[in-house]
């Protein structure tokens, strides 16, 4: 995510002496001229004004204020000594900054009324013009942690865990084994050979992948990818505002962007050989064959495969199968030979060994 800032804010603060409230920009309050102490927070106004005095957006760019560590005056960050009993400032405390708190969900009231006299007064005012007291015109701030992501991903490990004690769970019980006296009660054999056609198929890509053989049916836009840095001509995607306090009386407005490149996403169709049949054969002997099939004009021969398997019975009327991978194994097994088996729980033969 690329954090983009949208502006700047002015925050307010309560004087603890009397209760006056004065923008955050104002180190010594207007009524009473005490100096903020370093504990009395900054408070977020209601009406999320962004400033546009060049001064003041000078002033909030600046880094976090530093309190005079003789005297507790707040400081400008520019400043190199205290500007109330001239100290050097290196030995001073910067201002907290960094504290992130969302916007208001709702849309800017136009007036705030006097909690003292009921006058109604603008929203942006600190005092009311009637009577001079402090107005309800900012708040608290919540400090807004970031969205949790964390719990999702939990989900996915919980999900993770069970998928591989149950895989776990199946490899042992195929692993777990039983000898078996069994004698072979049957074999089989069975082959079949591809026939193949060329056939129109049809696939999906990015244009500039598209190969040269496929002909486009369509395409749509959509997003090829996103980068969380800037890219011209990229779709920029932002999230709500929200505000970062700067520590020197202003909050910083900000968006988290993402960038979205476009580009065709394409249906086409290309020609290519696929199998439209097959010919089959099967059998009980020691003679495995392919069938040869009658191919029509345009078609070809595919690929070719063969199946062994012999049937075992035992005397607890268990039958066991097992799947020779060659012809010379498949033809040693005999009608009627015992066999000292080694079967897995779904009853596929392990081991064999010809009983003497
Ligand atoms: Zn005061
Ligand atoms: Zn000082
Ligand atoms: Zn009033």
């Amino acid at each position: 995510m690329t954090q983009k800032t949208t502006g700047y804010i002015e925050m307010v603060w309560s004087c603890p002496n009397c209760q006056t409230k004065n923008r955050g920009s104002v180190r010594y309050c207007s009524s009473c001229g005490a100096a903020q102490p370093k504990d009395v927070k900054f408070e977020k106004p209601i009406q999320e004004e962004l400033i546009t005095d060049e001064k003041k957006l000078e002033e909030a760019a600046a880094g976090p204020d530093i309190y005079c560590a003789y005297c507790g005056n707040r400081n400008p960050a520019t400043a190199k000594n205290c500007q109330l009993c001239g100290a050097d400032l290196n030995e001073g405390e910067a201002r907290k900054s960094g504290t992130v708190f969302s916007g208001s969900s709702e849309p800017t009231v136009g007036t705030v009324n006097c909690g003292a006299c009921g006058a109604e007064n603008p929203a942006n005012a600190l005092a009311c013009k009637s009577c001079g007291s402090p107005l309800n015109s900012s708040e608290k701030i919540e400090s807004d942690p970031q969205p949790v992501k964390s719990k999702k991903r939990s989900g996915c490990l919980i999900a993770l865990a069970v998928i591989a004690a149950l895989l776990l769970g199946l490899i042992w019980l195929l692993s777990r084994t039983e000898e078996k006296i069994g004698t072979v009660i049957g074999k089989n054999w069975s082959t079949s050979v591809a026939i193949e056609e060329i056939v129109t198929k049809t696939d999906s890509a990015w244009r500039d992948q598209v190969p040269s053989r496929g002909s486009i049916v369509r395409c749509s836009s959509s997003v090829r990818r996103t980068s969380s840095s800037y890219i011209a001509g990229a779709e920029e995607v932002c999230g709500a505002p929200y505000y970062v306090d700067r520590g020197n009386g202003y909050s910083e407005q900000v968006q988290d962007c993402e960038y979205r490149v476009y580009d065709d996403y394409c249906d086409y169709t290309y020609k290519d050989w696929d199998v439209v049949d097959r010919a089959n054969a099967s059998g009980t002997d020691d003679e495995p064959y392919y069938a040869e099939p009658t191919l029509r004009q345009g078609q070809r021969e595919g690929d070719k495969t063969v199946h062994y398997r012999v049937e075992f019975s035992s005397d607890s009327n268990g039958t066991y199968s097992f799947e020779p991978t060659t012809l010379n194994e498949y033809v040693s097994f005999q009608l009627k030979q015992q066999y000292l088996l080694e079967v897995n729980m779904i009853n596929s033969v392990v081991t064999y060994q010809l009983k003497k």
